[in-house]
């Protein structure tokens, strides 16, 4: 691979000898790279990250920190719906454990996320399994009794919307890129 130096000589975004800028971005959860930022105050660092890495140029996002939630927070489910139906304003709301109504703050979120994706033209979003902004297939039924419904959350559902592929760490390995994805910035 042709090596390239800035003017100064130096090579910002060199990590060994790969090009990170070379590599097209990766919109990801940014708790699976293990920053503290879920809802309790913790990572959740998962060993697929280190293999998206050799292919991707990581871009971490937390939406419901870039919506304005503090850290820890309290856990919210989703209630009437999925992160479409959220986004749709269609009756569905996002509801924390102290009955609190957060749906506005994980809109803005999403909206951030979707942002964040656009600037740095990602095609692809590996997301946190199972969470009210993050989850990609599944995601908690409202009732914080631990049962799974089919359905995405509110990033989720608004990066899907914005044209990425959308995804989670447990169907991260391996996975091919989407067409077009090797189309270098
Ligand atoms: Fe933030 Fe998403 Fe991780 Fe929750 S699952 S902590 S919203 S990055």
């Amino acid at each position: 691979m042709p090596r390239r130096r800035s003017g100064l000589g130096a090579r910002p975004g060199k990590l060994g000898d790969v090009d990170e800028r070379a590599k097209p971005p990766l919109i990801i959860s940014a708790c699976l790279l293990g920053v503290a930022c879920n809802h309790e105050g913790r990572g959740s660092p998962r060993a697929v990250v280190e293999e998206l890495a050799e292919r991707y140029r990581l871009i971490p996002v937390c939406p419901e920190v870039l919506g304005g939630l503090p850290t820890p927070r309290a856990a919210a489910e989703l209630r009437g719906g999925d992160g479409a139906d959220v986004l749709a304003a269609g009756g569905a709301r996002v509801v924390n454990v102290d009955g609190e109504d957060v749906t506005a703050a994980y809109r803005r979120g999403a909206e951030a996320a979707v942002a964040v994706a656009r600037a740095v033209g990602a095609k692809r979003a590996v997301l946190k399994a199972q969470s009210p902004s993050c989850g990609s297939s599944a995601v908690y039924d409202g009732t914080f009794s631990r049962r799974l419904v089919p359905g995405r959350g509110v990033t989720a559902a608004a990066l899907a919307a914005a044209g990425l592929e959308v995804g989670s760490e447990e169907d991260a390995a391996g996975a091919a890129p989407p067409a077009g994805e090797a189309g270098r910035r």
